[in-house]
């Protein structure tokens, strides 16, 4: 008799989007001539920039010539990307990362979500709270907590975002030894200094903890006294791995590439205490379950890093980030509390109220859909968040609806 594996049972069902899609299909029947707007979802809107199209079309036609065909690549990426991203994205900031410790993927969903396979299943694990859910759920399915009690399962360690603490939660109470962390933050929009990231490494450090640090939204930093990567942070090598995805940054959502570094400082121990290298069993796993990434998605990818790249993707990320501070401003014009919105495409929004009841007052009667913030957890109730993926005359339609019913 084939037996199912226990955990799954004890996910709780995610009803987010699926309600999220209910009450606007609900809407869109009453109200069949009103304009929805969506700013819900955190997914891109517009076209990939130009450099990546022409890099992408030239690699498929590689692919039309026996001479020139590619097969199967590197399982950790073609060297071309890999160096494109040292030399891109971590020399520049005066990180040292080298290309053989970077690992090109089909998404930061994956790796964020794999990568809690190489440790035992008792270890203990601290999660932020409101969370993008993925870390939850994959620890849950590997059998890391026990059952889910009032919205929370036990076993976890949950690190609290709040009002007071800004949404960057404080070092946790008990010793942990894998830390989540996302900065810029899904849902929150907030983001972490270099001197709150210091503080993370040090606690790593002092109880051989890792860090698994998400930077998917890295791309929307502006202020650059903030810190881009983990790896700004003195000492950050031995104790972090960091995700990256160019879903966000370059519009990759539906072409799919993304890239996890794990340096080869970072250590994890047996069970008799022996130090092993974190990047040696994630390069094992990696070459064991996963044949990268396509050549022309590849290619895309690289052309990023070229000089009408970099433009290109710079100017989509301002574009998006004028959304963002323009949903921001109205939104306190109104009279909200806001998080997020400078340095990141979120703003995470004080609903003064339960976050249900906010979004369908935004729905019925402006015919906006957000995201209630209970469902990235108990710490997101009373909030919303929107997005600012959309084009600025939908984000302008958007807030005159709001301004209006208010
Ligand atoms: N990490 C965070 C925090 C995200 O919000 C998302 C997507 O919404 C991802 C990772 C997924 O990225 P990818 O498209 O590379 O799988």
């Amino acid at each position: 008799m084939i037996k199912i594996n226990e955990n799954y049972k004890k996910l709780q069902a995610s009803y987010l989007f699926s309600d999220i899609a209910k009450r606007v299909t609900a809407f869109q029947a009453a109200n069949p001539r009103k304009h929805i707007i969506r700013l819900g979802i955190g997914d891109v809107t517009r076209a990939l920039p130009d450099a990546c199209i022409k890099a992408f079309h030239a690699a498929v036609d590689e692919m039309a010539g026996d001479a020139t065909f590619h097969g199967y690549g590197p399982e950790q990426g073609y060297d071309f990307l890999r160096e494109a991203i040292a030399e891109g994205d971590y020399k520049p900031r005066g990180c040292d990362i080298a290309a053989d410790e970077i690992f090109v993927s089909d998404g930061a969903k994956c790796d964020s979500g794999n990568f809690q396979e190489i440790f035992a299943r008792d270890i203990r694990v601290a999660i932020p709270d409101p969370v993008y859910p993925v870390y939850v759920d994959t620890n849950v399915m590997a059998g890391r907590t026990g059952e889910a009690e009032g919205g929370r399962y036990t076993g976890l360690t949950y690190l609290d975002g709040n009002k007071a603490n800004g949404f960057i939660p404080d070092l946790p109470g008990e010793p942990v030894d894998l830390i989540y962390l996302c900065f810029p933050n899904n849902p929150t929009g907030a983001t972490a200094t270099k001197e709150q990231l210091q503080q993370w490494v040090d606690y790593a450090k002092a109880n051989r903890a890792l860090i698994l640090f998400d930077a998917a939204y890295e791309a929307f930093v502006q202020d650059e006294s903030l810190p881009r990567s983990i790896y700004e942070i003195d000492g950050a090598r031995e104790v972090a791995v960091e995700f990256r995805s160019f879903s966000k940054t370059a519009g990759f959502t539906g072409t799919r590439c993304a890239y996890t570094v794990v340096p080869k400082d970072c250590t994890a121990y047996t069970a008799n205490g022996e130090a092993v290298a974190i990047h040696d069993l994630w390069n094992r796993r990696h070459t064991t379950k996963f044949n990268s990434v396509s050549y022309p998605v590849q290619k895309a990818a690289e052309a990023v890093y070229s000089e009408a790249g970099r433009a290109q993707v710079k100017a989509l990320v301002s574009d998006y980030l004028k959304n963002a501070r323009y949903i921001r401003e109205r939104m306190e014009a109104l009279g909200y509390d806001c998080i997020g919105g400078e340095n990141s495409p979120y703003i995470w929004i004080d609903a003064k109220g339960d976050s249900w009841a906010f979004f369908d007052a935004l729905l019925d009667k402006a015919g906006v859909v957000c995201t209630p913030g209970a469902g990235f957890g108990k710490c997101g109730e009373g909030y919303i968040r929107i997005s600012a993926f959309n084009s600025f005359e939908n984000v302008q339609q958007a807030m005159s609806g709001i301004s209006e019913v208010h």
